[in-house]
C-alpha cells in the first residue's frame, strides 16, 4: 500500500485551515494534554500515532469543540475561536455558533455511531435536513452521491445491523461527508473492525486524501499512516514527542520511545 507517489501528486496549498496553539486539557486534576500545537493547511493529511491513553482522542475532541481546553487557542482559517464552558458543555445543540463551527468539521468515530432504528439513507439525511436546513430531496441526492463514493450505493434502504462493520464505517464516512465539511477528523476509524474489513475503510480514506481533503486521523495502522499522511505526529503522555514527514519519522525516529512504538 505504500505509495509515496500518490501522496506527492496531491495538490498542496499554503492556506491555513486549522491551527492549535499550546492546548492544555485536564481531567480531574490530571493533565492529559500538556501543550499541543499544530497547524493544518488545506489538503494536509495529518496522522496522529501514539499509545493508548496518550491524548489523541482528547485532542481531536478539542478540535471539534466537544471538549473545552483549559488553555490554548484554536483557530479556523486564521480566526481565533473563543468558546466558554457553557457553549461546549451546555445547550450545545441549540447554539447557533457552535453548530456553524461544527458544520465545518466532520468527525468519524471508532464506533460508527449510526442510529440503529433508521435506514442508512435516513442516517445520512438527518443532520443535513434537521440541523442544516437542507431540503429532503437535496439531502437525499447528496447522501446517494456519497454512498456511491464510499462504494455502498445499494445499501440506502438497509438498517445498520444489516451491514458489515466495514460497510457501517463507510456509511459513517458518507454521513460525515453529507454536511460538506471542510475538515475531516477520524478517530481510530478501523479499530473496531475485524482485520479483513480494515482495508476497505482505509481505501476510502485514502481516496478522500487523494481528492485533497484536509484530514486529521488517529490510527494504529502504521503502514497506512506512513502511506497517507503528509505530516505525522507521535503523541506520548499528552505532548507531541516527535513529528515530521512520515518518510523521515518512520525511517529514522529520534527517540527510543518512537523507535519502540513503530517496531
Ligand atoms: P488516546 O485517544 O490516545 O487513547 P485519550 O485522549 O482517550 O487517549 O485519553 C487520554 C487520557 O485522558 C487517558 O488517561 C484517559 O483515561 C483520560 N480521559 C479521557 N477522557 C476523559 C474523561 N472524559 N474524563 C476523565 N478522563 C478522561
Ligand atoms: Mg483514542
Amino acid at each position: 500500500m505504500n505509495n509515496p507517489a500518490a501522496r506527492e501528486n496531491r495538490p498542496r496549498h499554503s492556506d491555513l485551515v486549522l491551527q492549535a496553539k499550546n492546548i492544555k486539557k485536564n481531567f480531574n486534576g490530571t493533565e492529559v494534554l500538556k501543550g499541543v500545537s499544530f497547524e493544518a493547511k488545506r489538503g494536509d493529511v495529518i496522522v496522529i500515532i501514539g499509545s493508548s491513553g496518550s491524548g489523541k482522542s482528547t485532542f481531536l475532541r478539542c478540535l471539534n469543540f466537544l471538549e473545552l481546553p483549559e488553555s490554548g487557542e484554536i483557530s479556523l482559517w486564521g480566526e481565533k475561536i473563543t468558546l466558554n464552558q457553557k457553549e461546549t458543555t451546555g445547550k450545545s445543540i441549540s447554539n447557533k455558533r457552535l453548530r456553524h463551527l461544527r458544520s465545518k468539521i466532520g468527525t468519524v468515530f471508532q464506533s460508527f455511531n449510526l442510529w440503529s432504528h433508521m435506514t442508512i439513507l435516513e442516517n445520512l439525511t438527518q443532520a443535513p435536513i434537521f440541523v442544516h436546513g437542507k431540503s429532503k430531496s437535496e439531502a437525499k441526492k447528496s447522501a446517494r452521491k456519497y454512498l456511491k463514493k464510499v462504494g455502498i450505493p445499494d445499501k440506502e434502504d438497509n438498517y445498520p445491523s444489516e451491514l458489515s462493520g466495514g460497510q457501517q464505517q463507510r456509511a459513517a464516512i458518507a454521513r460525515a461527508l453529507c454536511i460538506e465539511p471542510e475538515i475531516l477528523l477520524f478517530d481510530e476509524p478501523t479499530s473496531a473492525l475485524d482485520p479483513e474489513l480494515v482495508g476497505e475503510v482505509l481505501r476510502v480514506i485514502k481516496l478522500l486524501a487523494e481528492e485533497g481533503r484536509t484530514m486529521i486521523i488517529t490510527t494504529h495502522e502504521m503502514a497506512f499512516a506512513r502511506d497517507v499522511s503528509s505530516w505525522t505526529m507521535f503523541f506520548e503522555n499528552g505532548i507531541i514527542l516527535e513529528e515530521g514527514p512520515p518518510e523521515k519519522l518512520f525511517s529514522s525516529p529520534n527517540t527510543a520511545r518512537l523507535k519502540n512504538f513503530i517496531k
